[in-house]
C-alpha cells in the first residue's frame, strides 16, 4: 500500500457515515437492471444520486446514472478515478436533485454476494470518492430464481461490509 493510499484509507475511516436503510426510486433502478441484461455479456456499472439522512441512517437514491465506458469483462467492473472523474463532469451538468451516495453493479447470473473485489473497489472506492456516505447494489438480472437484488454498506465502527436492506419507493 502506498503513502496516499494509507492517508486515503485513514481518511476514509474518520469520514465514514452509518447507513442502516436504503431506499431506491423504483423506475430509475428498473432502468439500471434493464441495461445489465441488455449488456449482460459483461458486468454494469452505475452512480447513484440521492439524499442522506443522518438522523434516520438512512439513504435515498433517487436517481441512477450508468457508466458503460468503465473497464469491465464478464466478471469484473471497475470505477477508477479516470472514470469518475469523467462521470463527475458530465454530472455537473445536469445533477441537481442530491449528491453521489451509491455505486451499484451487475453480477449477470453469478448472485448478489460481495466479493473481496467489491468491497476493495467497489464499496470501499466509493466511500472515498463520495466523502464517506456509499450505499454498494448488486443486481443479478439473470438469476436463475428471478432477478436478485443487495444492498451493502460499510459499518463505521467495525469498518466491515454487511448487506442492509433496502425498499424501492415511487
Ligand atoms: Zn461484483
Amino acid at each position: 500500500m502506498s503513502s496516499t493510499q494509507i492517508q486515503r484509507e485513514v481518511k476514509l475511516i474518520e469520514l465514514l457515515k452509518p447507513i442502516n436503510s436504503v431506499e431506491i426510486k423504483a423506475n430509475e433502478l428498473f432502468g439500471f437492471i434493464e441495461l445489465a441484461i441488455k449488456y449482460a455479456a459483461r458486468e454494469i456499472i452505475g452512480i447513484g444520486i440521492g439524499i442522506y439522512d443522518s438522523e434516520n441512517k438512512n439513504a435515498k437514491i433517487t436517481s441512477i446514472y450508468p457508466v458503460l465506458d468503465a473497464p469491465g469483462n464478464k466478471s469484473r467492473v471497475v470505477l477508477d478515478f479516470a472514470t469518475h472523474e469523467r462521470l463527475d463532469e458530465t454530472l455537473n451538468f445536469w445533477r441537481n436533485d442530491g449528491e453521489e451516495i451509491a455505486v451499484l453493479h451487475s453480477h449477470p447470473g453469478f448472485g448478489c454476494f460481495s466479493s473481496a473485489i467489491d468491497e476493495a473497489h467497489g464499496i470501499r472506492m466509493a466511500a472515498l470518492l463520495f466523502g464517506g456516505i456509499a450505499v454498494m447494489i448488486i443486481v443479478d438480472p439473470l438469476h436463475n430464481e428471478g432477478i436478485k437484488i443487495a444492498a451493502y454498506s460499510i459499518d463505521p465502527a467495525t469498518k466491515a461490509v454487511r448487506q442492509i436492506p433496502f425498499r424501492l419507493v415511487p
